[in-house]
């Protein structure tokens, strides 16, 4: 019969490590606390409006992640974006779902707790057993969250990772804005230097592939910023990111649309230096950018090393 693997986390990482898992003939069901998929590679959608409030944008270094990312351009998933690197299209969470094509994926699952029986793992939510198919009988299963995620699945297994805990994220808080076209004077994207609150700002509609008619925003509270306001409120972290926004551009236009949101574990700061964790015995293994770094390809690259060392 064909090995069942269940993978905790449907972002890129994840996806790398599916891929690889169901190229070598297994069988793999893949669970995400949200409903969609992707992560931090992410595109919120309000109304006509777009905006990539995660990752920007994606840059290849390995032959690995080069070779996915050809294939999405040719299917039309991505596309250049000027003197950065390469954007998914229509959104960047056209990326990881390009990659994910084909592959199963189950939304709206927060898992807390794994256990091994019988006849193999059964993961759990705070509700009692997943319901999806195949639970109870998994033969291995990848986390692929942030670490600090990860500690408490690995425990609830009884994987001993020690480096788990040595790992360090900053966290972003990202503001959307949405103006009249013409009140915005930013071509696509800057870094301000040395500004306390703002690290960069995008023009999310100068992004190739966008079809909307307002001038759409994205800005990223520096890392300082952003933890020293990391309990506030969306309202309160947005009138002060928006102010700012407005110090730094001159921009004195009224947004028509104004939202922040808080990515708690945003970039790796100190990562694990390893690329995945793997406990053979138990038949469990770990993989996202903490490995590795603070990147895309660092998540994907993660999450394909795991796989290639699952399948042998
Ligand atoms: C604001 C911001 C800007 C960035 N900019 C860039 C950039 O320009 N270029 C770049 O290369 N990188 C950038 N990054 C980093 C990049 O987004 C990440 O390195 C990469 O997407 C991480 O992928 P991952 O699969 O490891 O983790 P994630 O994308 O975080 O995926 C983990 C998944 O696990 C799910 N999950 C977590 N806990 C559970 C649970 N208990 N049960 C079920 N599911 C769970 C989550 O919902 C999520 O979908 C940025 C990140 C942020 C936040």
């Amino acid at each position: 019969m064909q090995d069942h693997w269940a993978i905790v986390g449907a972002g890129i990482a994840g996806i790398a490590a599916a891929r690889r898992l169901v190229a070598a003939g297994r069988r793999v069901t893949l669970l995400d606390k949200s409903r969609g998929i992707g992560g931090r590679m992410a595109t919120r959608r309000v109304g006509d409006l777009q905006f990539d409030h995660g990752a920007q944008f994606v840059t290849a270094r390995g032959e690995v992640f080069s070779a996915a990312l050809a294939g999405l351009e040719a299917e039309g998933h991505a596309a250049p974006w000027v003197g950065q690197g390469h954007v998914g299209t229509p959104g960047m969470s056209a990326l990881p779902k390009g990659l994910a094509a084909g592959l199963t994926v189950v939304g709206n699952q927060e898992i807390r707790i794994l256990r091994r029986g019988p006849d193999g793992w059964t993961l759990s939510t705070a509700d009692g057993p997943a319901a999806v198919d195949g639970n109870g009988g998994f033969a291995g299963v990848v986390l692929a969250v942030p670490a600090p995620q990860a500690i408490p699945l690995a425990a609830s297994a009884g994987a001993v990772w020690p480096g788990l805990g040595r790992v360090r994220y900053a966290p972003c808080w990202a503001l959307m804005l949405a103006f009249d076209q013409g009140s915005v004077d930013l071509a696509s994207s800057l870094r301000p230097s040395g500004d306390a609150a703002i690290g960069w700002i995008a023009r999310d509609d100068s992004k190739p592939g966008r079809t909307g008619t307002s001038a759409t925003v994205v800005v990223h509270a520096t890392p300082a910023w952003s933890r020293a306001h990391l309990e506030e409120t969306q309202e309160a972290v947005a009138a002060q990111l928006l102010a700012a926004f407005r110090a730094t551009t001159g921009a004195t236009a009224e947004p028509e649309y104004a939202a922040a949101h808080r990515w708690r574990y945003a970039l790796v700061e100190e990562a694990l230096g390893e690329p995945f964790l793997w406990d053979g015995a138990l038949g469990i293994g770990a993989c996202g950018d903490w490995c590795i770094g603070a990147r895309v390809e660092a998540a994907f690259d993660s999450g394909d090393a795991l796989g290639a060392a699952i399948t042998g």
